[in-house]
């Protein structure tokens, strides 16, 4: 019932929207990825690019409840949900594969309190220097809370929610996780891209979101992190392709070695996804294997293309 009164306001809205855009060209209904929020194909409803985003992989919509609430193309789909808890709902929409798609809508950093989410060490977002400067290094907009209940919560064709955690504190409950649908989306055309060139495109996430306390452990000759790192803001992941399951990089230019080599085959996926997205522009760097790890890939949608 609660599904068929979704749908309703869903169909409702796209009819306005369809009704109040006749002057844009028409939809490409036919395509997986049209560019509306959602369209009626053949009596059903299929999301667009709003939605799915380039890759046509996404199944989250992330944002505060005002971000949201502000996007006027969205509001057909979204009128009705209970964005003011922050959480994980149901849009009551599949994906063109069936997948369900959801909203997640953010929690206000001010629920950290003394550098904490109850018991979950969170630290602190610089507020000075860079951060001060460029928005971009501004402490984010706000955070998932996951919990064991909505961890698995599949985000896009390949990822969940826990992907993405910052790998301390297992056992502590709720965590806190940043994570931007541009890194998503970016990630998901780099591993569409792997197939298209014949390649094996299962990707791993080695290191995704990272709270502030557990960056600054990594900071230093050391550590090797960045103070300032990506991986604090939601768009970053180190990875690597893994088919076979094994924990480390697959033979990518098969020369029966796992090498740099092998991370540069990545890299180079990512430099040709760039290069037709530059909207989706960041970091990127091989990384070869130490004794902590194999190689593996940095990779961000900062906004900017950076290289080192
Ligand atoms: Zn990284």
């Amino acid at each position: 019932m609660n599904l068929l009164h979704r749908n309703a306001v869903v169909a409702c809205g796209s009819v306005m929207l369809i009704a109040a855009s006749v002057a844009l060209p028409a939809a490409r209904t036919t395509s997986a990825t049209n560019d509306r929020p959602v369209t009626v194909v053949d009596g059903t409803l299929t999301p667009g690019w709003e939605v799915l985003g380039s890759s046509g992989n996404l199944r989250a919509l992330i944002g505060t409840p005002a971000s949201l609430e502000q996007s006027l193309v969205l509001q057909p789909l979204l009128s009705g949900l209970p964005l003011g808890a922050p959480g994980v709902h149901s849009l009551g929409l599949l994906a063109p594969d069936g997948d369900s798609l959801v909203v997640v809508t953010l929690e206000s950093l001010r629920a950290i309190r003394g550098a904490r989410l109850a018991a979950y060490r969170v630290g602190r977002w610089p507020t000075r220097g860079l951060a001060a400067r460029d928005p971009r290094y501004a402490p984010p907009p706000g955070f998932i809370p996951v919990t064991p209940e909505n961890e698995s919560t599949l985000v896009s064709t390949r990822f969940r929610l826990s992907d993405f955690l910052t790998h301390d504190q297992q056992d502590v409950w709720p965590k806190v996780l940043v994570l931007r649908v541009a890194l998503l989306d970016k990630l998901e055309l780099i591993g569409d891209e792997l197939r298209h060139r014949g390649l094996p495109g299962e990707l791993h996430i080695m290191s995704g979101f990272r709270t502030p306390q557990y960056n600054a452990q990594g900071v230093g000759r050391k550590g090797g992190r960045a103070s300032e790192s990506r991986h604090m803001y939601g768009d970053a992941a180190d990875l690597f392709v893994d088919a076979n399951g094994d924990g480390v990089m697959d033979d990518l230019d098969g020369d029966g070695k796992i090498t740099v080599r092998d991370a540069r085959v990545l890299y180079a996926v990512a430099e040709g996804v760039e290069a037709l997205h530059p909207d989706l522009a960041g970091g990127l760097s091989a990384y070869p294997a130490s004794s902590a790890h194999g190689p593996f890939v940095h990779v961000d949608a900062r906004g900017v293309r950076a290289r080192w």
